[in-house]
């Protein structure tokens, strides 16, 4: 009997399907250096190749006479080269100038140091250009425009139109240097042919309801659209499965926690907790005394608690933690607090650290700088129970880091955590709480749809709301002001923070370090970009600077992420206790750190960074009882660059700015790989698709509710798809 091309079960269309989560080196022209390209992508899987959509698409399909091109927009021009000339301006320096003709005007484009361009464009190729119009000395000029050649010989000029479609909208894939763009572009469309009958999970009803695409069709499109519309109605597909799959996820596994979880049940009244309370130099606000209550009333049940604490940068949530935590050693058991960096981790015991001391609650912390022996008492004490709480980073995560009754994992800046890591934690114990926090402000429907599968505290309220933080932008030749208002600070006895966002201009062992922490990546990509004439400020460089023209009397600290632990917790101790006056660093200190005497930050080339890294980074100053400024430095080039950081001038109010951040955003945002692994989110912007996130919940609830196991016929692919993304995700 003939197998029918849509019956779901042919074995082609199964093959295709398991295909996906094959090796990618069972994809052509696949293996050796590519597949190890690819890996450094993420890439492992035939599924992650298909997944890997294009970051943008080079739009040729447009193209305007050079008449009509308008100065200034990128645009794309299609022309006959005229003449081709090379120049060597200076020793080294080659310039490649290329006219180009279409009857209507005619264009220079031109190249530095790629010789081999005259090669390819000779005098009478046809060729299609895209890149922004400047104005050049009475002429229109591309410099270093995208082309693609479409014929050489002249007979082109019939050719024209379908080469102009050929051309079309391309793809531009996030690549490496095993696997370039253009190479990048044939292994997805290879990996799609091999998979283009495969079978699509999203059960037909919900197709129609929503009026989506084939899986199939979408993947193609998505990669490859013939005009904007498809490429459009191909996203919309993609970012509806990517939400509803993991609604789906989050509600079943909340469901199932909830079922067969069983965790302990902690006391929350007890003398050690009235003893924190007493040891405390501050009264504690109405919200946190309401996120504590939420928390122990979780934690007293056997129902596993599984919150996320969110607040603002500087709301007090480290506080919060430590009443949860003080309940665990009123309960007997042990707790464990995990922070993204070093320099936080170590911060919880100089801050934490006192308190739980006058509370009689024992501590310790786990460092790369902890030695052997130290480590083998530490872990001895911590698998006999006599150390209540451990502070560390990831490495708390490493299996000889074994506790005697683990009831509590408390995940400090959450969002910096795959979902592996904050489950191993968890996995330390049996029936383990997990109590998360974050300063990711966002509003509380998209929190709740979200994090189907935790439930959300908020700190709205600033303890210091008394303390004013002021935000000024400055351009660059400034700057001197914000010098003046360091000096100032200095004077009266307080420090001040200049952030730059390059550890240094020497690249390649700034990569070696970067690899190494947990934090943010610094910006150290384009490390020989000038701006203006100018640099972008490189710490290790400015810190020079700063010591010998500006601050000569001022005793300057250097902190990146390319000193070693030990120096890094000397320079951080030696801020806090001021022999250190002013920090130069690059945005390691972006997280948690908590120096209160701390006034005035810096930021240079502020227009570097996103919103919501500039609202923490100002986060660091503001924290003690004195008033604070934060200058802005930047000559920001476009609009919405000027934008962002008026809007940092104009609100202190991080939920605002997240709100304003996310509208702004596009593709893959704040919530995007971190927080639910790399296989998730991708095309969900939590802003502008909150409607699709609402519909995806609710259809995820409707389903679940008829057929919690996802075991009826027309569930089983789904099921399926599920098992793939999420299962894996747990093993990474
Ligand atoms: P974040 O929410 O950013 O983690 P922290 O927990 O680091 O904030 O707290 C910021 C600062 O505010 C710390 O110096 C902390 O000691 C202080 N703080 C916390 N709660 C209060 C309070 N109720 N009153 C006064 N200061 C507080
Ligand atoms: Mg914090």
């Amino acid at each position: 009997m003939a197998t029918r091309v849509d019956n779901p079960f042919s074995s082609e269309r199964l093959i295709q399907t398991l295909l996906l989560d094959a090796e990618v080196s069972h994809i052509r022209h696949i293996k050796g250096a590519r597949a190890r390209g690819l890996s450094k992508l993420g890439i492992s899987t035939v599924r992650d190749l298909i997944y890997h959509f294009p970051f943008r698409y080079d739009d040729f399909s447009a193209v305007v006479r050079i008449a009509d091109a308008r100065l200034g927009e990128k645009q794309s021009i299609l022309g006959i080269v005229d003449e081709v000339t090379v120049k060597h301006p200076r020793k080294n320096l080659s310039l490649v100038e290329v006219t180009v003709l279409d009857g209507s005007g005619v264009l220079v484009a031109t190249w530095f140091n790629q010789p081999w361009i005259a090669k390819s464009l000779k005098s009478g190729t046809q060729v299609l250009m895209l890149g922004r119009i400047e104005h050049h000395f009475g002429y229109k000029r591309l410099s270093a425009p995208l082309y693609t050649v479409l014929s050489s010989a002249d007979d082109a000029a019939e050719a024209a139109v379908d080469a102009r479609k050929a051309a079309g909208i391309r793809p531009v894939h996030r690549a490496t240097a095993a696997v370039p763009v253009a190479l990048m572009s044939k292994l997805v469309r290879e990996a799609l042919e091999a998979t283009d009958t495969v079978l699509d999970p999203l059960p037909v009803e919900l197709r129609i309801k929503h009026g989506l695409m084939s899986r199939q069709s979408a993947l193609r499109a998505i990669h490859f659209p013939d005009d904007w519309l498809e490429q459009k109605q191909a996203h919309k597909r993609l970012a509806f499965e990517e939400v509803f799959y993991l609604q789906l996820h989050l509600i079943r596994k909340r469901r199932i926690d909830v079922e067969t979880g069983a965790a302990f049940a902690h006391l929350t009244k007890a003398a050690v907790i009235d003893r924190l309370s007493q040891a405390l130099p501050f009264k504690l606000t109405v919200d946190q005394e309401q996120c504590i209550r939420d928390i122990f009333r979780d934690m007293a049940v056997e129902c596993p608690m599984n919150r996320l604490l969110l607040g603002d940068v500087g709301s007090g949530k480290t506080i919060v933690a430590a009443y949860a935590i003080a309940a665990v050693h009123a309960s007997g058991t042990q707790a464990a607090m995990m922070a993204p960096t070093e320099v936080l981790a170590e911060q919880y015991a100089s801050s934490l650290g006192p308190l739980f001391d006058a509370a009689g609650i024992p501590w310790a912390l786990l460092t790369s700088a902890t030695n052997r022996q130290q480590r083998e008492m530490l872990l001895e004490d911590l698998a006999c129970g006599r150390t209540t709480v451990l502070f560390g980073t990831h490495a708390l995560l490493e299996p000889d880091v074994a506790f005697k009754h683990l009831t509590l994992a408390v995940i400090d800046e959450q969002h910096r955590f795959g979902v592996a890591q904050r489950l191993s934690l968890k996995e330390k114990g049996s029936g383990c709480d997990v109590l998360a926090m974050s300063a990711t402000p966002i509003p509380r429907s998209l929190a709740l749809t979200l994090y189907g599968d935790m439930e959300v505290s908020y700190l709205r309220s600033r303890p210091r709301s008394a303390t004013k933080v002021t935000t000024k932008l400055l351009s660059r030749s400034n700057r001197g002001e914000a010098y003046d208002a360091v000096k100032t600070a200095l004077e009266a006895g307080e420090q001040a923070y200049i952030i730059c966002p390059l550890i240094s201009f020497d690249k390649q062992q700034a990569v070696e370090q970067q690899d190494q922490e947990q934090a943010e990546p610094e910006l150290i990509t384009e490390f020989t970009a000038e701006l203006d004439g100018e640099h972008i400020k490189a710490a290790e460089q400015e810190v020079v600077f700063l010591r010998n023209k500006v601050f000569p009397n001022a005793r300057i600290g250097l902190m990146t992420s390319r000193l070693s632990s030990a120096e890094k917790r000397k320079v951080m101790t030696d801020f806090r206790s001021r022999k250190i006056d002013i920090l130069v660093s690059t945005t390691v200190v972006e997280v948690g750190v908590d120096v209160p005497s701390a006034t005035v930050m810096i930021i240079e080339d502020a227009d570097r960074f996103g919103l919501s890294q500039l609202h923490q980074l100002r986060g660091r100053v503001g924290r003690g009882t004195a008033d604070a400024k934060v200058f802005l430095i930047a000559n920001p080039h476009s609009d919405e660059a000027k934008e962002r950081l008026k809007a940092m001038v104009t609100t202190n109010d991080g939920f605002e700015l997240a709100e304003y951040d996310l509208s702004l955003r596009k593709e893959g945002d704040i919530l995007g790989s971190r927080q639910h692994g790399a296989t998730a989110l991708r095309l969900i912007n939590v802003i502008r698709d909150s409607e699709i996130i609402q519909k995806a919940h609710e259809d995820a609830r409707l389903i679940l509710t008829d057929d919690p196991k996802l075991a009826f016929p027309q569930h089983r692919l789904l099921a399926w798809e599920l098992g793939s993304i999420f299962d894996r995700e747990r093993d990474r």
